[in-house]
């Protein structure tokens, strides 16, 4: 990296809290010129969401889709402080927030408070439950890299049960049912990429459990992926129909067990699925610190949803936080394309307010020394429009998800209408639109290297 400008006591202090979609695509586009910046997560990589997925069954290793956040802030004209820890408590009367590092090493000192004058409130969402019984305890979700690798040696571990010797018939069945509740497109990316691993490869390595090998994947509403368009969904349910992956929709998960779990079918009976492996995928829900934090803005912020900002994404009743991404409440779905949307514009946000101080400051000294009242009077209209902020407007650029044997499913606007596309070709352009959307070049290659790993030498089966 080249020289950065230091920390600078004089300027003000923007604490970003994570370095998710949002506050990354916000870091990436920053001019800090004018700020001192501190980044607060409790992991110190940003993670490439889309495809996750693939990581639960080794198309991708886990490390080709991280990048380190100071390799991300480098750019910066200004030197970044990245801190990796969990922020447990935000207060937005004294401006400060607090945080511990929650990670298995710890120094003397692993918990302390900094204070901020802006405040970048990007901290997600966790995994919804509805607090269904037994979901936390017994199924794994995909939502960080951790959780795709616990998956991926839990599928292995299932295969290696069922194979032990001397195994029971009923035993192995269950073993070999895998079972993800949640038709949204994380469930069903993984479903897919599920499908791949067994047709490409498992069937090779365990050619007499291979065929007893159960996919399910639990709906409650009538279809899956309710955000596509009609044909889309058609087309997934009739590929999953051929790809053998069992489709129960109109079924409500209401108790989740060790072995097997308790849903609701249309006819309102109680119906078992046992299962090995059981991945819960339905949707979002706040963090503990934004609970709290809508607390103590109880009187503004009543929304079960997330946190309410306006047209600019300043918290509602809050002075000097903005708030994006999967942790607010507003008409746009949770997605990484939103959240990075508001990040890239926030950081135009904040290049106004520097250069409005800078205006405002140099109006000052024009004043001071007499300047003429044409000078004052340009300077008065450059502040104008420098405080003269655009709302946030977000563009929707279509919708893409991978279903399996090779292939994907795409809404894309066209014009004013919307062209709904599926099958192979839309898969090599699934691929080359993430592809493309990677944060670095390193990415991209090892992205890439992994597909073509998967492609001549197969995926990797060893429970490592
Ligand atoms: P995140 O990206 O979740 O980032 C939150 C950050 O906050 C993280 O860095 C986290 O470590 C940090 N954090 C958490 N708690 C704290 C705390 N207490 N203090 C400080 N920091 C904290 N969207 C799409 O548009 N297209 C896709 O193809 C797509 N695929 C997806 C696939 C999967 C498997 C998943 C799970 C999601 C997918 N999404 C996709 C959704 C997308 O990932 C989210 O909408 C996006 O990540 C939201 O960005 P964010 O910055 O708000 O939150
Ligand atoms: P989601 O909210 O999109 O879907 C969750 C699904 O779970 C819903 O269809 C819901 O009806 C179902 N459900 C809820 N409770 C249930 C129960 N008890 N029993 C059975 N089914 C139940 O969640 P997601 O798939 O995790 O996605 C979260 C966000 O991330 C969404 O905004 C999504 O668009 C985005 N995302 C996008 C992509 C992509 O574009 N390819 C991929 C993954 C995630």
């Amino acid at each position: 990296p080249g020289e950065q400008l230091p920390h600078d006591p004089k300027l003000p202090t923007v604490v970003v809290l994570g370095n998710g979609w949002a506050s990354t695509a916000f870091l990436k586009e920053l001019d800090n010129s004018g700020y001192n910046v501190v980044v607060i997560s409790p992991r110190n990589y940003f993670l490439f969401t889309p495809l996750l997925p693939s990581v639960t069954v080794g198309t991708l290793s886990a490390r080709s889709i991280l990048e380190p956040t100071r390799f991300l802030t480098r750019h910066l004209k200004r030197k970044t402080e990245v801190y990796e820890g969990e922020v447990y408590e935000v207060d937005p009367e004294k401006k400060t927030v607090r945080f511990v590092d929650n990670s298995e090493i710890k120094g003397e000192v692993d918990g302390t408070e900094i204070s901020y004058d802006y405040l970048v409130y990007a901290v997600g969402a966790e995994n919804q439950t509805f607090g269904i019984k037994g979901v936390k305890e017994n199924a794994c979700f995909l939502k960080e890299v951790w959780d795709a690798e616990k998956i991926r040696t839990r599928i292995v571990d299932c295969i290696e049960a069922a194979n032990f010797s001397g195994q029971t018939q009923e035993e192995i069945d269950r073993l070999l049912s895998f079972v993800v509740v949640g038709g949204g497109p994380t469930g069903v990316e993984y479903a897919g990429e599920l499908h791949d691993f067994l047709m490409e490869d498992l069937g090779n390595w365990y050619p007499d459990l291979a065929d007893r090998i159960k996919i399910t994947l639990i709906e409650a509403l009538p279809n899956v992926l309710p955000m596509f368009s009609k044909q889309l969904i058609d087309y997934t349910m009739s590929t999953f129909q051929e790809n053998k992956i069992n489709v129960q929709t109109k079924t409500m998960v209401k108790e989740v067990q060790e072995k097997k779990l308790i849903a609701q079918n249309e006819k309102k009976e109680l119906v078992e699925y046992p299962y090995g492996l059981l991945v819960w995928a339905t949707g979002n829900t706040a963090r503990q610190v934004t609970k709290d934090l809508m607390n103590r803005l109880s009187s503004t912020q009543n929304s079960r949803r997330g946190l309410l900002v306006d047209e600019h994404l300043r918290l509602l009743g809050s002075d000097g936080i903005f708030a994006l991404g999967d942790c607010t409440a507003t008409n746009y779905a949770p997605t990484a394309q939103v959240a990075s949307q508001q990040g890239r514009y926030l950081a135009r946000v904040f290049s106004k307010l520097h250069k409005k101080e800078l205006l405002l400051n140099e109006l000052e000294q024009a004043k001071q020394v007499g300047a003429e009242p044409a000078k004052l009077d340009s300077l008065a209209n450059a502040v104008i429009r420098a405080s003269n902020i655009a709302p946030f407007h977000y563009s929707h650029q279509g919708s893409l998800a991978y279903i399996g044997s090779d292939k994907a499913i795409a809404d894309l606007p066209v014009f004013q209408g919307n062209l709904a596309a599926a099958g192979l070709a839309t898969y090599y352009f699934w691929r080359s639109a993430y592809i493309s959307q990677l944060f670095s070049l390193r990415n991209r290659l090892l992205v890439g290297t992994d597909w073509l790993k998967t492609k001549v030498l197969g995926r990797d089966v060893s429970r490592a």
